[in-house]
């Protein structure tokens, strides 16, 4: 049951196949006796998930059910679930049960998604490898000694492991396709404004976007249909009409113009991910896709750029952090100054501690003009230079990530490598572009993951790319054999 597409068991539920409560407990039983090795899961929410089951075989045995109505989800600990502790990963917000529901998993549950639990990620949804969670870091199902990419590891690994058919992520500078990319997973961020942000927890406003991860581009396509929609609650959300996404899965691509730029496939790429993603665009190309050579020269001012806007956002986000309002506070504080300064001090991890002061760096009175400013200079450009190579081509295509999944531990040391590894993400949410990963084949035994750069609300067409890609390719149907 667990190898079923999204599409597939949503039939199955429709014919009768299996009921909602049965499909939920099965996966509830895949998680007590599988998450041990992923540690996939900050929270699960299993009497939740049965009622809603429950309700979802009701609602279809009177004929009021939506496509995707009893069909379980994972959703990363990002989201504000009323009644239900949201961590972001982070000690600081441990002991917080959320007092209202964020406008994703709303509409999640207002279609009838099933809700499993909640997923592990870096804290704050800050890193490339989820080690920076609070709970551990999550483990890569197709090696249990690497990691799955980051922040939405948990999401990703809970998808590729088999404990949950879809999961929501977000993508700040790559969340959502880098661990989709290492788990073997499709992934897709929107363009910004697409998927309401309001009651995600904020890491980079400007940046933050939420996604659906799923096995199939077809079945990326159903949820993001559910996701979608302008949002009042947020002043960033478009009022752009949402389309049907699957309408237009099956579109052939001949005459698609795919520009691959030369930055991508240069020096840094590994040999044996450049050989799959490589192949990957011939694929497309004999599906009728014509490849054209483009040039980002803007490309490598992605890393630094993000690299002072992102922490700078997050500096001025996390200070609702004091110990005071809600979330973690010291024990026993002498005084104001004290509560403020242990109870962020003892609350936050190593990675959001750099953040915090990087961006409180940029953005003080002295260096904001020869950072913070020039960043966003640098950002205008990178934005300009998409503009241009979409004059030139449909959509552009490449690596999601540099290398494969590594092992757990090599880069805790070493944040500035770590960072390099965002390199080919990091543009898009720079851009406000959507972008697809799916998965390209195998390197070294690891899974690799071709990145597809639309323009704005192109993602339809991104999409259809994908499924069609997978229409003629089996990547994305090998599970890891421990979870097979
Ligand atoms: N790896 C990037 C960072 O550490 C992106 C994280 C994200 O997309 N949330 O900031």
């Amino acid at each position: 049951m667990h190898n079923k597409t999204l599409a597939e068991l949503a039939q199955g539920l429709e014919s009768g196949d299996f009921s909602s409560v049965e499909l939920t407990t099965h996966y509830l039983n895949r998680i007590k006796s599988l998450d041990d090795k992923t540690n996939a899961f900050i929270t699960t929410t299993e009497e939740q998930a049965l009622a809603q089951a429950k309700q979802a075989d009701q609602l279809r045995s009177a004929g009021n059910a939506s496509q995707l109505t009893g069909i379980p989800i994972a959703h990363k600990d990002i989201f504000c679930t009323e009644g239900v502790k949201t961590s972001c990963g982070s000690k600081m917000l441990d002991n917080f049960i959320a007092p209202y529901e964020s406008t994703v998993t709303q509409k999640c549950n207002d279609a009838g998604l099933v809700m499993l639990g909640k997923t592990n990620m870096d804290e704050f949804a800050m890193g490339s490898t989820n080690e920076s969670s609070f709970y551990g870091a999550c483990h890569n199902p197709w090696d249990l000694e690497k990691i799955p990419g980051g922040s939405s590891g948990g999401s990703a690994a809970a998808v590729a492991a088999r404990l949950a058919p879809i999961a929501t992520g977000t993508d700040t500078g790559g969340s959502i396709r880098q661990p989709a990319s290492m788990c073997n997973i499709t992934g897709l961020k929107p363009t910004y404004g697409r998927v309401s942000r309001w009651g995600m927890i904020a890491f980079a406003s400007s940046l933050d976007q939420a996604g659906p991860m799923a096995q199939t581009a077809e079945d990326a396509a159903m949820l993001l249909n559910t996701m979608a929609g302008l949002d009042l609650k947020d002043s960033t959300s478009m009022d752009q009409p949402v389309e049907d996404y699957t309408a237009g899965l099956n579109n052939g691509l001949e005459g698609l113009k795919i520009g691959l730029p030369k930055e991508y496939f240069a020096e840094g790429l590994n040999d044996s991910v450049k050989a799959a993603i490589e192949a990957s665009i011939k694929e497309l190309e004999k599906q009728g896709a014509i490849l054209k050579e483009i040039s980002l020269s803007t490309a490598n001012l992605s890393v630094p750029a993000y690299y002072v806007i992102a922490p700078a956002e997050a500096s001025a986000n996390l200070s609702r952090f004091d110990g005071v309002r809600y979330g973690y506070r010291c024990e026993d504080p002498e005084n104001l100054e004290d509560l403020y300064k242990r109870s962020r001090g003892e609350g936050f991890g190593d990675e959001v501690k750099r953040r915090i002061m990087i961006g409180a760096y940029a953005l003080s009175a002295g260096y904001y003009d020869a950072y913070y400013k020039k960043a966003q200079q640098v950002r205008r450009l990178i934005k300009n230079d998409f503009a241009n190579a979409f004059n030139e081509v449909d959509v552009i295509a490449g690596p999601t990530a540099p290398t494969t999944a590594f092992k757990l531990g090599e880069m805790t040391n070493d944040p500035v490598t770590m960072y390099l590894e965002d390199i080919f993400t990091l543009s898009v949410n720079l851009a406000g572009l959507p972008a697809l990963t799916v998965p390209a084949g195998f390197a070294d035994g690891m899974p690799t993951g071709l990145q597809l750069i639309g323009n704005y609300f192109q993602e339809a067409k991104l999409l259809n790319i994908g499924h069609k890609y997978q229409l003629a390719t089996d990547w994305h149907k090998k599970t890891p054999e421990q979870f097979a």
